[in-house]
C-alpha cells in the first residue's frame, strides 16, 4: 500500500476532534510531500536537525511538531518555527524555550510529557511533578503556553497493560482539565495503540509507521 492509502485507512478511524500528527521521522522529503499531497499538515519529528532540515525545503504552511526528547542546546533551532513541543519533560528545559520563544518574539505552545511506561528510558514528569508544574511553575515561562498533556504507554503486546495506562493518563488529564481549562490536548497513541488511546480520551495521535512503512534506522 502507498502513502496515500495508508492514510486514508488511518483517517477513517479517527473521530472528526483527533488531531493526526504523521510522524515522518528517517522518512525522505518526498514521503512528506506525498502525504501533504494527500492534504495533511501536521508532521511530527523526534530530532531537532531532521526537523530543521525538512521545515526549511517543505511548504510553509506545515505545522512541524516536535515529539521527541529535546536537548536544551538544540531549542534555538527550532523555536523560530515549531508549532507544538509534545516533550517539554523538565523544569530546566522549560526555562530554556520560554528563552528562545521570547528571543523570537514568540508564544510556543506545549504538552508536558508525562511518564507513563514501566521503561526507565522513557522521559517525563510523574504524576506530582506534573501537577506541581501545572499549579506553581507554567505561570514563571509567559512565553510558553502549556496547551495539554502527552504520554507514551509501555511498549507492549499486553493490551491491558497499555489499557491501564491509557486509562490512568486520561482520569488525570480530566482532572487536571476541570482546573485548567486551556489543556486542550492530549496527545497519545501511536500506529500499534492509537484506538485504546482515543477511547481513553485522546485527541491528538501521532503515527508513523502505518502511513509511512517500517523505518529503517542503519542506512
Ligand atoms: C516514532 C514516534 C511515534 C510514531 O511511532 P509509530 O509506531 O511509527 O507510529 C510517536 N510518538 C513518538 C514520541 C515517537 O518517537
Amino acid at each position: 500500500m502507498g502513502i496515500q492509502a495508508n492514510l486514508d485507512f488511518v483517517k477513517e478511524q479517527l473521530p472528526k476532534h483527533v488531531t493526526l500528527v504523521a510522524v515522518s521521522k528517517t522518512k525522505p522529503i518526498s514521503d512528506v510531500e506525498m502525504a501533504y499531497q494527500c492534504g495533511q499538515r501536521v508532521f511530527g519529528e523526534n530530532k531537532v536537525q531532521e526537523l530543521c532540515e525538512k521545515h526549511e525545503v517543505l511548504p510553509k504552511d506545515i505545522s512541524w511538531h516536535m515529539i521527541g526528547h529535546l536537548q536544551k542546546n538544540k531549542v534555538k533551532y527550532i523555536a523560530p518555527f515549531v508549532d507544538l513541543i509534545h516533550s517539554l519533560d523538565q523544569e530546566s528545559l522549560a526555562v530554556e524555550i520560554n528563552k528562545r520563544a521570547k528571543q523570537n518574539d514568540r508564544i510556543i505552545n506545549c504538552l508536558l510529557q508525562v511518564h507513563l511506561a514501566q521503561e526507565s528510558t522513557k522521559f517525563g514528569f510523574t504524576f506530582d511533578e506534573c501537577t506541581l508544574f501545572l499549579n506553581e511553575k507554567q505561570t514563571l515561562y509567559p512565553h510558553i503556553r502549556i496547551i495539554g498533556l502527552m504520554a507514551m504507554a509501555t511498549f507492549s503486546s499486553d493490551n491491558q497493560i497499555v489499557e491501564e495506562e491509557f486509562k490512568k493518563m486520561s482520569e488525570y488529564y480530566q482532572l487536571q482539565q476541570n482546573k485548567f481549562p486551556n489543556l486542550e490536548v492530549l496527545s497519545m497513541g501511536m500506529s500499534g495503540d492509537y484506538s485504546l488511546a482515543i477511547k481513553h480520551n485522546s485527541n491528538m495521535v501521532r503515527i508513523g509507521s502505518t502511513i509511512f512503512g517500517q523505518r529503517n534506522y542503519n542506512k
